[in-house]
């Protein structure tokens, strides 16, 4: 009664006929079946990922670099001109 692994289904990316082991479960689709096999579930997920982390990191590097110019500007203002201020403050 195991039939199966005899049942093969069309992945809609690839468009291979595969075995319906080759895709992963989804209780929402007729088949219970995803639309997409592995590999390319796998590789559609990679590429989701890569977009969204490039955008993040793009992002992500901007925020620093624009604030890490503020940072340094002030860091270096506050170390520097500290000591010179207090030194002119007791000056006057
Ligand atoms: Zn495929």
């Amino acid at each position: 009664m195991d039939q199966q692994g005899l049942i093969k289904k069309r992945c809609i990316v690839c468009n291979k006929l595969l075995p319906l082991e080759k895709f992963y479960k989804n209780k929402g689709n007729k088949d219970k079946r995803q639309n997409l096999c592995k590999d390319c579930d796998k590789e559609q997920s990679a590429n989701y990922y890569k977009k969204n982390s490039n955008k993040i990191i793009k992002r992500h590097w901007r925020w620093i670099e624009n604030n890490r110019e503020k940072h340094n500007q002030i860091a270096y203002r506050s170390s520097k001109k500290r000591k010179q201020e207090k030194k002119d403050e007791y000056k006057i």
